[in-house]
């Protein structure tokens, strides 16, 4: 890793040094919520990713126009719809956002009552909760499906759909620098958001990942890493598809699972004291979604094997449209 260089200079207030991981392409690890990046190319600017904090998103604005002034922002690609990857778009406009067709579908459908819950999700920090007065949704112009390639100025860009941690999920591969940024398939020392997900998705996207045997990998949460950092939220996904099966296997209904299982799951990674009650109800909705992916798991298996599995109860419906999914933030 001996490309990496950090700026000299902080962005406008000082929020973290950006780092520079080739010629060009800059993250910065140091904001709440996501880890963004940017790669500059001679026809302009492409971001990745944009702060959920508005005090954040300028400041990495400014830091972007420090390093290139007057430099057109050509497109800002969201990894995921969420609050951490998309919310801060506004603050970059005019730019063309770019991202997966279900991010659309999924803030298309962003009301008051999201941005509500988003401002709630401050009341303990005022500071906060005041910039967020005004927060203005700006879905993605362009969607893709699978895959898109973006080739600017002597950059090639891919966009590679995985799915996973959301329906939506997507990379941003830079082939000829050896850079992915893996959106929130990865978590550094972490627990995941786990409420919209499909672990079957976000296993293969960490063996795909590994197979690109990328020098850097950009997580959507915490700091630059390489493949080893993929074994260790694979293996947290394992442990909890395993238990939730043991649970479910043993005639645990999904409130039992939850609140037997959350004290294990704490275990993996450290929290903050302040954090402790917002973690616990994330890792319990990640249970909740990871009961029924297992729920349905089994009841195939039933189906086919005529084995004496638990009886059917449910439907299994892995809708994404789960309201009660979607009430944690920080995601
Ligand atoms: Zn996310």
């Amino acid at each position: 890793m001996a490309r990496r260089r950090s700026a000299a200079r902080p962005g406008v207030t000082g929020l973290g040094l950006r780092e520079e991981l080739a010629p060009g392409v800059f993250i910065n690890s140091f904001y709440r919520g996501c880890t963004p990046g940017f790669v500059y190319t001679e026809e302009g600017i492409i971001l990745i990713d944009a702060p959920l904090i508005p005090e954040q998103a300028l400041d990495w604005r400014a830091q972007i126009e420090d390093e290139y002034p007057g430099e057109l922002f050509l497109y800002l690609i969201n990894t995921d719809h969420h609050r951490g990857h998309a919310l801060g778009n506004q603050y970059y406009m005019p730019v063309t956002v770019i991202a997966q067709e279900r991010a659309h579908k999924e803030m298309s459908g962003y009301t008051e009552n999201f941005k509500e819950r988003v401002r709630n999700s401050f009341k303990r920090e005022p500071e906060i909760q005041v910039q967020l007065n005004n927060i203005e949704i700006i879905p993605p112009h362009i969607t893709f499906t699978n895959r898109a390639t973006m080739l600017y100025g002597g950059r090639k860009i891919e966009l590679i759909y995985v799915g996973g941690h959301t329906p939506a999920t997507s990379l941003v591969w830079l082939p000829e620098e050896s850079i992915c940024f893996v959106g929130d398939i990865l978590w550094v020392d972490q627990h995941p958001y786990m409420a919209q997900g499909n672990t079957i998705e976000w296993l293969n996207a960490l063996e795909m990942i590994r197979q690109l045997d990328a020098e850097y990998l950009v997580p959507g949460h915490g700091p630059v890493c390489d493949a080893e950092a993929t074994y260790r939220i694979e293996e947290y996904i394992r442990f909890m598809r395993g238990r939730v099966r043991d649970y479910y296997l043993a005639g645990k209904n999904k409130n039992e699972t939850k609140s037997g299982l959350v004290s294990e799951m704490v275990e993996w990674f450290p929290i903050p004291p302040e954090r402790k009650a917002k973690i616990e109800s994330q890792i319990k909705s990640g249970l909740n979604r990871v009961f029924r992916e297992i729920q349905r798991e089994e009841e195939l298996r039933t189906d086919r094997t005529g084995a004496n599995g638990r009886l059917a109860s449910g439907n299994g419906d892995l809708s994404f449209a789960d309201q009660s999914d979607q009430d944690d933030d920080d995601d």
